[in-house]
């Protein structure tokens, strides 16, 4: 039987797209299947912050920032903590895309026309020591046009090799199943969804109007990963995270199922550190959402005050922006879903910033007039003042009284005391006076404050909380945001794909989430933040190539 291209990939988000054009710069023909229409190609990354680790950038350097390759491996493994046999090659996976983050990445993007918004943002700044988790300084590059000007340039690629007859989309087919023959993947089968014309990021219909089966000399899985299927994660979640939570919401779309890898499972691909996977605390209800349970994730400056459901302030180091896993994990042994964040106006004003493209139309739509404001507006963006007003999750009072009334009243119990809040909020307030102060939250501030890009547009002035000429006072609850999965199927550097019985799969190659964004988990347990789209560039990229050079 004739193949039907050389290649086939499955999944057109940002993995997909890259290893398909990859393949197709190198003169191979490939078909990539998608189980969604057309008006949703890209997947979860058209919706991203578009917000990318680079090290030692020019951007980085114009703002004073030294960083190096040494620097950021150094935190790369104390963020990931790898501590298993299985993971070889997810370490040598992080080494190779930390010298990519340093190297190639950004002039290889900038090539195809990728620009960076100049001030770099510090995700995940840790707490602990040197060879601890975090960033030891800023990285987090955001692409000027967020997740739609990551994805422009691969299916602008796309869209000419479609052109030239060296790419096909099959839209709305659903791959169901591997093909191998004599021990070598060589195709894949699966329904043919109905037709539906839901706008991107909405749910689509899956009623099935027939079947399909092509056949190349190779199939890349790039499909995603299990955010979207909250049974899916209550299933895999790690004891040493606490009780899954009984209440999510989605920082994802539906489609984010996790179906692929159960059936590539099923086809004999290895999976490994299922357990591992990245979900968020700061998320908000969407009061506008796309897909079912739509979740916002709240990009956090180092200010609000954070307290659990029983009015706690969470320990040190875990403030706003710091360490996510351990923030996770601090909520979940409460015993409650959820937290709060406390605040006022003038730290929401500089300080809060949510995920995703839809919630920044000024990076978005590459205005620069729109993206000055966020220094010198009198209000928080547009559309956090939206969700202040409009979302489920915000209450603004003109005093602690009523806020601790309101919070109680949201939750329906009187689990917060005022008396307990009012103490805790008071005694941080009695350090904002001097510089050198003994509250490691105070600390964070001012060490923050040092840094030119915090000072300008994410870090208030430090100030009493309740004072009111920065009010009012706002309260935030926070929920549990489900969104990343670290864990993926085993491939070498390739991104061939191991079996069970530990040889390479031959005809099978994994990118992007599926692969846990290289290797079967580059991250370990843990995330330095914008290195998910990077790992699904590197990861694409690398399968693409090696994948065009196979099928000779
Ligand atoms: C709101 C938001 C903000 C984010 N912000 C950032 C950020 O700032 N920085 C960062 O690094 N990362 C960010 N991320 C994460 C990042 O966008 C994703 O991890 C990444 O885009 C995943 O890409 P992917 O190609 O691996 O998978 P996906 O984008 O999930 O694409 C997989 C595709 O495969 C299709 N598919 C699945 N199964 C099948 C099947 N059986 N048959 C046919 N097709 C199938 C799906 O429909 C989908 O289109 C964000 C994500 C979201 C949602």
């Amino acid at each position: 039987m004739a193949d039907d291209a050389d290649v086939i990939v499955v999944g057109g988000g940002l993995a997909g797209l890259v290893a398909a054009t990859e393949i197709t710069d190198a003169g191979k023909r490939v078909i990539v299947v998608e189980q969604e229409g057309e008006q949703s190609l890209g997947g979860q990354a058209f919706w991203s912050f578009g917000g990318l680790f680079l090290v030692d950038s020019p951007e980085q350097r114009r703002l004073g920032i030294k960083d190096s390759f040494e620097l950021a491996l150094q935190d790369w493994m104390g963020t990931a903590g790898f501590d298993r046999d299985e993971d070889l090659w997810p370490r040598r996976w992080a080494e190779a895309y930390v010298a990519f983050a340093v190297g190639e990445k950004r002039g290889w993007l900038r090539a195809m026309g990728h620009r960076i918004f100049p001030v770099v943002g510090w995700a995940e700044r840790g707490g602990y020591d040197a060879m601890g988790h975090g960033n030891s300084v800023p990285r987090f590059h955001v692409t000027w046009g967020t997740g739609p000007g990551i994805v422009a340039p691969f299916e602008r690629r796309a869209r000419d090799a479609l052109g030239n007859g060296n790419l096909v989309f099959k839209f709305r087919h659903r791959v169901d199943a591997l093909s191998i023959t004599g021990g070598t993947v060589d195709g894949i089968a699966g329904s043919i969804l109905a037709p539906d014309d839901a706008e991107r990021g909405k749910s689509s219909s899956r009623n099935i109007i027939g079947d399909f089966a092509l056949r190349a000399q190779a199939v890349i899985v790039a499909s995603g990963g299990i955010g979207g299927n909250h049974d899916l994660v209550r299933q895999n979640w790690p004891k040493r995270l606490g009780d899954p939570p009984k209440s999510m919401i989605s920082g994802v779309p539906e489609h984010v199922d996790g179906r692929m890898i159960g059936i590539a499972e099923q086809a004999g691909a290895r999976l490994i550190n299922r357990d591992r996977m990245w979900h968020y605390v700061e998320g908000i209800q969407n009061w506008s959402p796309i897909w079912p349970r739509h979740g916002i994730r709240i990009l956090p400056g180092p200010s609000p005050m954070w307290f659990d459901a029983t009015g706690k302030r969470l320990p040190s180091p875990l403030y706003p922006g710091s360490d996510t896993l351990g923030q996770l994990h601090y909520i979940t042994s409460t015993g409650y879903d959820y937290s709060w964040f406390v605040l006022t106006q003038s730290i929401i004003k500089k300080e809060f910033a949510l995920s995703g493209s839809e919630q920044n139309p000024d990076l978005t739509g590459k205005s620069w007039l729109m993206t000055a404001r966020r220094a010198t507006n009198k209000g928080a963006p547009a559309p956090v003042e939206a969700f202040k007003s409009r979302g489920a999750d915000f209450i603004v009072r003109d005093n602690l009284a009523d806020l601790v009334s309101a919070m109680n009243a949201l939750v329906g119990d009187d689990l917060l005391k005022l008396e307990h809040l009012k103490t805790q909020i008071e005694a941080r307030d009695r350090e904002i006076e001097n510089p050198f102060v003994k509250d490691t939250q105070v600390m964070n501030i001012h060490n923050a404050r040092k840094y030119i890009g915090d000072r300008l547009i994410r870090t208030a002035r430090p100030h009493r909380i309740l004072d009111p000429a920065h009010g009012p006072l706002i309260a935030v609850k926070l929920n549990i945001l489900t969104r990343k999965t670290l864990g993926g199927f085993e491939t070498d550097l390739d991104g061939r794909v191991f079996g069970r019985d530990g040889n390479i799969m031959p005809g099978l190659y994994a990118a992007g989430e599926t692969a846990g964004f290289g290797g079967g988990g580059m991250h370990g347990y843990r995330s330095l933040e914008g290195t998910f789209l990077g790992g699904c560039l590197f990861s694409g990229r690398n399968a693409g190539r090696a994948a065009a050079k196979a099928v000779g």
